[in-house]
Order: structure tokens, then sequence, then C-alpha cells
């Protein structure tokens, strides 16, 4: 733990945090007079700072202590609160594995942080041999791993997370957006052996609820103590935690949607290796499928013209487009449009 602390900034370590009219006492009732709130309507109190319902549900269902869990608006807030709290702006740097999440580089970039990438091999897993150096580096103080993997759609091997969980001495953050849709376990049970872990996900992709921004992060309860530190009092709206509970109650319809998103990928990828302008369908442990073709610009440009909107990721991965899985019926217009293509 003390160990731990040393890679807190220090600013973050000395702040004393915006303390909100219901932190101590998050009651709804009696007579309501701190928060200068309107008496009248039903979204005129502010939302419980801590989402405890929300946070009661998700310990339950993950067998995880509420303490080590928090909730932010988006994972996207969830990755920027970790860069605030580990990395000074300009002095430290942080790690991560391309080609990854764009929104690392562009959260680094606000924050005034210099990211690495380390090129990932040519299976998208991670060169031991050419991380090793930096985890030794104490200018990193927090490394980024996404598993399963955007856009590549792989996971992580195991013990090349162990590895780094055993060599790095900064926080590590587990982008684990997808884990709902992959047959990997999370690295959730990884959070009580290693306090500098960790692992965020989202009610965004399986749970089906982008709309409603919100990202989980898990870790020690040091860890989650610096988020609820710095995080905005406020940022998860009334609306946002209702979203969520509700979604959370009804997990046979999680369930149900996702087994119909996983069984439709399997019929795409099938289909998408029959298509002569396709060279690789490549494996997926998500929702979507990283895919090359001979002529991409010219395959992304066709599908535009006819409405069909997919991901290019010729920058990233030579010569492939990521095609998030839809409803059949949207699926099936895809094919068609690409079996016209020459
Ligand atoms: C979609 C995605 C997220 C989700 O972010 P939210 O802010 O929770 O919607 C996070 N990480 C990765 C890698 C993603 O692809």
């Amino acid at each position: 733990m003390n160990k731990l602390k040393n890679i807190v900034r220090e600013n973050i370590q000395q702040l004393s945090p915006y303390s909100s009219a219901r932190d101590k006492n998050n009651t709804k009732k009696g007579v309501l007079l701190d928060a200068n709130e309107n008496p009248y309507g039903s979204l005129n109190r502010y939302p419980d700072p801590y989402q405890n319902k929300l946070k009661q549900l998700l310990s339950d269902y993950k067998k995880v202590a509420k303490e080590t869990i928090f909730i932010g608006n988006g994972s996207d807030q969830v990755i920027d609160l970790a860069f605030r709290i580990f990395c000074n702006p300009i002095i430290d740097q942080a790690l991560t594995f391309s080609p990854t999440y764009g929104m690392y580089q562009v959260t680094a970039d606000i924050n005034n942080v210099k990211l690495v990438n380390i090129p990932l091999k040519w299976n998208f897993q991670i060169n031991r041999e050419k991380t090793a150096p930096y985890l030794k580096d104490n200018s990193y103080k927090l490394l980024l791993i996404c598993s399963p993997n955007n856009p590549t759609g792989n996971c992580i091997n195991h013990k090349d997370i162990l590895f780094i969980l055993k060599n790095f001495k900064g926080a590590v953050l587990i982008d684990e957006a997808y884990i709902d849709f992959s047959d990997y376990e999370s690295s959730i049970k990884l959070i009580n052996s290693f306090p500098n872990l960790i692992v965020s996900q989202t009610l965004s992709k399986a749970w089906a609820l982008a709309g409603a921004r919100i990202g989980i992060a898990y870790s020690s309860p040091f860890v989650i103590s610096l988020f609820n530190k710095i995080k905005p009092p406020y940022n998860v709206s009334e609306l946002n935690q209702k979203a969520a509970c509700t979604a959370l109650a009804n997990k046979e319809l999680f369930l149900k949607k996702k087994k119909q998103i996983l069984s439709e990928k399997e019929k795409l990828a099938f289909e998408l290796k029959k298509i002569s302008c396709v060279t690789k369908v490549f494996p997926s442990q998500a929702n979507f499928l990283l895919v090359k073709f001979s002529s991409p610009i010219r395959v992304f440009q066709e599908l535009q013209n006819n409405g069909i909107i997919i991901r290019k990721r010729t920058n990233q991965v030579p010569g492939c487009l990521r095609i998030t899985i839809g409803t059949p019926n949207e699926n099936q217009q895809l094919i068609n449009v690409l079996k016209q293509i020459k």
C-alpha cells in the first residue's frame, strides 16, 4: 500500500476534495434544505454521488466488495481519471500496446502525458522482450491493456498480463469493455492480489446501454478512494443510475441479446469468408469483426454509398475495416452489398 501511494501524484494525495451536500448523509428523507435544490419536481434532487444501489447490484453480481467498485460517466471517464491520479502532466509517461483503442491517445494528449505505444506482435499479443525494459523505468506511471482488444478482437494472454502485473510498479488498467462477449476470464479476480490493478468494464456494449454512460472500475479500496476523491461530485445522473439498475435486474434479457449477437457473429464471419474482396476475417472475442479486404477504401466507400457505416481501421491494421455485429437484417444488408463488389 505504501509503495502504491508513491505513484499517486503529489497534488492528488494532498487534495482536499469537494464535499457535496449528500456525502455523509445520503438520505432523501427529512426536510432537505441543504443543497439549494428546487423542492418541486421528480428529478429535483441531486443523485446519490456514490451510486450505492447500483454498486450493491454490481457487488452481488460480480461477487466483489462494494468498496472495490467505482462508477464513472462511461469508462472513458474511468480512463481519464486514471491519467489524472497517476500521471503528472509533462513529467510522467504512460504505456499501451498498439494497435488499440484510440481514446487512450486522446486522453493522454488532453492530460499532456506522453503515451508510448509498444507494438503488439503479429498475432496481436504482447511482445515481452520489447516490453520488459519499459516496466523497469519508473517514469512510466500508468499502463493500459485492452482485452478483448479493440480493434483486433483478441484477448491478451493471461500469462502476459501476470508478467506485467508482477514486474510493473505503476498502475495497470485493464480495459474489459468487451469481456462479456468473450469466453476468457475477467481479471477482476486479480484485484485482491495486485492493489495497483484497475479493471474497467462498461454497460455500453453487452448491456446495450451506451446511451446511459455507465463505466465501472474495479480495484483495491485505496485506488477506488482516489477515484472518489477526484471525480466530479455528481458524475452519474439519477436517470442513468436507474437505467443501469433496471438493466442489471434483467439478466435474462442481457443473456438472450448476448447469445443472439454471438450467433450472428459466427454467421457473419462465415458469410464474409465466402466473399471475393475479403482476404481475412480475424477471430473475435468481442461484438465486432476485424476484416481484411483487397481494396478496403473502395469497400468502405461502396458501403457508405449504400448507407452502411463501418469503421476504417486501415491506419491501425493495414487493409482492415472493423464491422460491428448488428441485427440479422442489418448484417444481411451488409453481405448483400459486399457481394456486389467485384
Ligand atoms: C466502447 C469502448 C469503451 C466504452 O466506453 P464507454 O465510455 O463506457 O462507453 C471502452 N473501451 C473500449 C476499448 C471500447 O471499445
